[in-house]
């Protein structure tokens, strides 16, 4: 039995991982903004699954509940910085408040969460941090420019993390998940519409994403279980 620590939860790969998890014998610190969607998973697992708040741009927020599975569960043996969402548009359309949100969350929010893993990991001899990027972290579509902008960041930070860390028995490992079908597409944060992109390359995404013909051919329960097969080859702690 590993004990996992989990952001974003509630939903889609987050959701899918923990209920995985917990089947597989796993103890689980799931975390996420809106804690009564596990009402019903915790009352079957009882102690497996400890649950808390947590919405990762609140940096004091990670620090403190962070130090507090450390305190209630002894160890941690794998992070998922998991939580994230994007923003559809021409980046001229994209607002100001828009932009900063999605790298608060997706590009902060995911490097709150390891740097407060790194010194308690380290103190405890090792551990595993996969961050789910998305193969959006290495190429990009046209309309997405402010979600690549989060994902490629938090791979340049990745890289050069994981470099510092090895040392100290700690592995940082990039998940890209190609198109999964979960709530990523309801979550999607839309500008605004401007019709004199219609023929341009945004315009023909746009398209396809309203008639539903993007595709989505990624199954979220295949990318939870590649997420525990990288999982298991973390390289054991030393101590
Ligand atoms: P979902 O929308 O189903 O799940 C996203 C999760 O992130 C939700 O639990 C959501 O919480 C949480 N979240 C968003 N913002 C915050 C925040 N500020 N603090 C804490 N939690 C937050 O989408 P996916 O499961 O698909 O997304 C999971 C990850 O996978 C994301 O990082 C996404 O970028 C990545 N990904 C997804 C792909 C896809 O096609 N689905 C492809 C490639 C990568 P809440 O329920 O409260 O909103």
């Amino acid at each position: 039995m590993k004990t996992w620590f989990i952001t974003g939860a509630s939903s889609g790969i987050g959701r899918i991982l923990t209920e995985q998890l917990l089947a597989q014998g796993h103890r689980v610190a799931a975390t996420l903004r809106r804690t009564e969607v596990l009402d019903a998973l915790k009352a079957k697992h009882g102690e497996r699954l400890w649950v808390a708040r947590l919405d990762v741009t609140d940096a004091a927020q990670v620090e403190a509940v962070v130090g507090r599975a450390f305190t209630e569960l002894g160890r941690v043996d794998v992070v998922v910085s998991n939580a994230g969402y994007g923003v559809f548009g021409a980046a001229e359309e994209t607002e100001d408040a828009q932009l900063r949100r999605v790298l608060d969350t997706n590009l902060l929010g995911s490097i709150h969460l390891i740097r407060a893993f790194i010194p308690r990991l380290r103190e405890q001899g090792g551990g595993h941090i996969l961050q789910v990027s998305s193969e959006g972290g290495q190429m990009a579509y046209p309309a997405f420019s402010a979600y690549h902008a989060s994902k490629w960041g938090i791979e340049g930070y990745v890289e050069s993390v994981a470099q510092e860390v090895a040392p100290f028995g700690i592995a940082l490992t990039l998940v890209e998940p190609g198109p999964t079908r979960t709530n990523f597409g309801d979550n999607l944060v839309r500008t605004r519409e401007l019709a004199v992109y219609a023929p341009t390359p945004v315009g023909a995404v746009r398209a396809a994403l309203a008639n539903g013909s993007f595709e989505i051919n990624g199954d979220a329960d295949k990318t939870a279980r590649a997420i525990i097969d990288v999982a298991e080859e973390t390289p054991a702690p030393r101590r």
